[in-house]
């Protein structure tokens, strides 16, 4: 058990933790990063738009990904709606607006593996595999008590603990919240037809379904917003029964479509805090602001 003094500690050692620790260091700030090291295999991907990945390049992590990382060229968007009268399907091209892509599908496997790397090889971040399980917030310093009794004071505490966000709690942000009655049914599929790096996102009574391409050419991932019963009950189809309705889904504009296995089910909701900061605590990533996933927005 040791205590210290320090100038930014952040809390939360998922993607928004570590790239606040990194781009804090990076600014020349002594930082101590608070969160358990990455464990749970999360079989989803990520979609950063082009000013995301501007700052992962400032920070040194762009190169490493960037092999493993589909590009976004094109967004379609189909109303797949049984209305009478339906919206015509949209395409959005990132050379009409002079970009070779609009972002990078990111494997979350990937992204979580190289901001840890860089993290633990960064002189400027003390990286403690702990949780915070304890907030004293004062007007000069925010103290952490860590779960192995040490405990870390700084001049500013960066909250990017989750959803729940303890340290957003300690400091008395108030959020608004609501359960929304879907979820999300996470999976990756290879199709007989190249995606052309195309991303479809078909709009129908239960959410989006959206397809978003992997390197490669020949596999994807999917984000289907369905009922939470629903999602359940596809989960557990067999990959014969699950693959077909993908294709019908996709109106077999990728030919054939294999479900691949490792299935995973989010369940939705929306929270935003009503400040991003309070009593020496900054909100970032998840907690400041949650809603269902639409595609990919980076
Ligand atoms: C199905 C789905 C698809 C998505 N697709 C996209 C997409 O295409 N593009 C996009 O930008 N976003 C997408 N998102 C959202 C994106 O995944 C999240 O916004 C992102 O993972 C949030 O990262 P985070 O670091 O804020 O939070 P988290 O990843 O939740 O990390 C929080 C961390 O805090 C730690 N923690 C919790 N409590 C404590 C404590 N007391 N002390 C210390 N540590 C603590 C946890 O262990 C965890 O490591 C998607 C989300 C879902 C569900």
């Amino acid at each position: 058990m040791s205590d210290k003094a320090t100038s930014i500690v952040v809390a939360g050692s998922g993607p928004a933790g570590m790239i606040a620790a990194l781009g804090f260091a990076k600014a020349g700030f002594d930082v101590t990063l608070a969160g358990p090291e990455p464990s749970r295999p999360d079989q989803r991907t990520t979609a950063l738009m082009n000013p995301a990945l501007a700052l992962l390049d400032r920070l040194g992590v762009l190169a490493p990904i960037r092999p493993h990382a589909a590009p976004l060229r094109t967004m379609r968007i189909v109303d797949a709606t049984k209305r009478l009268i339906r919206s015509p399907t949209v395409t959005f091209r990132a050379s009409e607006i002079g970009e070779e892509q609009f972002g990078l599908n990111i494997p979350n496997a990937v992204l979580v593996q190289t901001l840890s790397e860089a993290v633990r090889s960064h002189a400027g971040i003390d990286w403690r595999p702990c949780m915070v399980s304890a907030w004293s917030l004062g007007s000069e310093r925010a103290t952490a008590t860590l779960s192995d009794g040490s405990t870390i004071s700084a001049l500013l505490a960066v909250a990017a603990d989750g959803r729940q966000s303890p340290a957003r709690e300690a400091a008395g942000i108030s959020v608004r919240k609501r359960p929304c009655p879907q979820s999300a049914l996470v999976l990756n599929f290879s199709h007989r037809s190249n995606h052309g790096y195309v991303s479809t996102e078909f709009h129908t009574e239960t959410g989006p379904f959206t397809q978003v391409p992997l390197p490669g050419g020949y596999r994807s991932s999917l984000v289907w917003v369905v009922t939470p019963k629903m999602a359940e009950e596809l989960a557990a189809l067999d990959e014969d029964a699950l693959s077909a309705l993908i294709e019908e889904k996709m109106q077999s504009m990728l030919g054939r479509v294999t479900a691949e296995p490792g299935r995973q089910v989010y369940p939705l909701s929306t929270l935003s805090a009503f400040r991003f900061a309070k009593n020496r605590v900054a909100l970032v990533g998840e907690e400041p602001q949650w809603f269902p996933p639409i595609g990919p927005r980076g």
